[in-house]
């Protein structure tokens, strides 16, 4: 049982490290006060290869596993950086991976390899449904050959720096499945080819985060734009969220680091009453916590992805390693605020944009709430706690 990384790993660590250094604070400083997309930064990840990892050789990925996929992300967000700009490019394709037809991979996945198309934008979350995904509305109905879409989603994100889109519709009303998650469908969506079906509203966050309200009217899409079997969506949506949740685990562990490395820096460096403030255990003890807290959640972490690369059972691991490393790097934004003092509200020292940042990871891409209420009920065997009221 040893969870350190092979030499190629290291390797594979150091070469992100390289194009990650090339991206310093002042590149997403300026990027976050403008509240413009990393473009340069995303083209250099996608002509190296880095968000291709786990797409097969077969299809002109990496063919490597989610330990790797884990390690750019991580590395991106520990550089300063952000890997939420990017990081579905990774995944989303998982769907059409698993689900697909040979034609529909053969058609995108060596693309999506390439950088030439992007598949970084998926939309599940509706206004009136929030967290009870069953309860979405957005409906696709069968015409034709194909289907015509209508409906709204909320926080879709990184959509207008898209070509595809995934979009999850019901296909069959709630009254006419057996169980409220039946009748949901994927779809993947050339949004190249949407014209005014599809209306985007971005919606402004506190983070730099491009993300969007879509209306979609009469939408009409293909029969081969159904990803997977007609009806069941739902089931294929649960099926990429472990990866999705281990690898944004990563990215909060990489923003702890990067805390706990600038706060020593700064703790060692900023002298007031005649000595380093670090050389005081009110200072110091937040850093060592918050540095500890952030080694646990990778142990997790790395529990999480080696189950996952050995094709094991990984949800209750998946679930709390997102848990514990948003969680961790929570903790470890709010002490390196404290470190910093004033200066950490200074926007030069990046300390408040990614203290911004790290909370997206409390909500995003499922509240922890929700993250508690699946190991109190599927790991624990508690009564289930939501989903028992309302009718349908
Ligand atoms: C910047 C950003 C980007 C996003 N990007 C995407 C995206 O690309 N695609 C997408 O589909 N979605 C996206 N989302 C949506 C995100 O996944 C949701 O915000 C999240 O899942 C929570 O849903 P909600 O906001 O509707 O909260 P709600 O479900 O309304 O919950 C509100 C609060 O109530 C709590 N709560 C609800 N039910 C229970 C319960 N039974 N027990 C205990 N607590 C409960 C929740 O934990 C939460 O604290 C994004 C969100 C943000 C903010």
């Amino acid at each position: 049982m040893d969870f350190s990384l092979s030499d190629q790993q290291e390797r594979y660590r150091e070469g992100i490290r390289e194009v990650c250094a090339k991206f310093p604070n002042a590149y997403w400083r300026a990027l976050d006060a403008e509240k413009r997309y990393p473009e340069k930064f995303v083209l250099a990840l996608s002509d190296g290869g880095w968000l291709s990892v786990l797409i097969p050789t077969e299809y002109g990925g990496a063919g490597l596993g989610i330990v790797e996929a884990c390690i750019v992300l991580e590395e991106i967000n520990a550089s300063g950086g952000n890997g939420a700009a990017c990081h579905a490019q990774m995944y989303t394709m998982g769907a059409l991976l698993r689900h697909g037809t040979e034609s529909q991979k053969r058609r995108y996945l060596p693309e999506i390899a390439a950088g030439r198309l992007r598949l970084q934008s998926m939309a599940v979350t509706e206004p009136e449904a929030g967290s009870d995904t069953s309860r979405i509305a957005t409906f696709a109905r069968k015409e034709g050959d194909g289907y015509v879409v209508n409906g709204q989603k909320v926080f879709t994100s990184r959509l207008q720096h898209s070509d595809l889109l995934l979009l999850l519709a019901r296909t069959r009303r709630t009254d006419e499945v057996a169980r409220k998650t039946d009748g949901l469908s994927l779809f993947l969506i050339d949004l190249r080819l949407a014209g005014s079906a599809i209306e985007v509203r971005p919606i402004e966050t506190m983070v730099n985060h491009e993300t969007n309200a879509l209306f979609m009217t009469d939408l009409h899409l293909p029969a081969d734009a159904l990803v997977g079997d007609e009806g069941a969506g739902f089931r294929q949506v649960l099926d990429g969220l472990n990866a999705e949740r281990i690898l944004i685990a990563s990215e909060s562990i990489g923003d702890a680091r990067w805390f706990v490395e600038q706060s020593v820096k700064y703790a060692r460096e900023r002298v007031v009453f005649g000595q380093p403030i670090g050389a005081n255990q009110g200072v110091q003890f937040p850093i060592a916590r918050a540095f500890m807290r952030a080694q646990a959640a990778s142990l997790m972490r790395w529990q999480a992805a080696a189950r996952f690369d050995a094709g094991k059972p990984c949800g209750a691991e998946a679930n709390m390693a997102k848990l514990l490393a948003s969680e961790a790097a929570w903790e470890a934004a709010e002490m390196a605020m404290t470190t910093y003092g004033g200066s950490g509200m200074a926007v030069e020292t990046g300390i408040e944009r990614k203290f911004r940042e790290a909370r997206l990871y409390l909500v995003a891409p499922v509240t922890n709430n929700l993250v508690t209420a699946y190991v109190a009920e599927h790991v624990l065997g508690l009564p289930r706690s939501y989903g028992t009221g309302g009718s349908g």
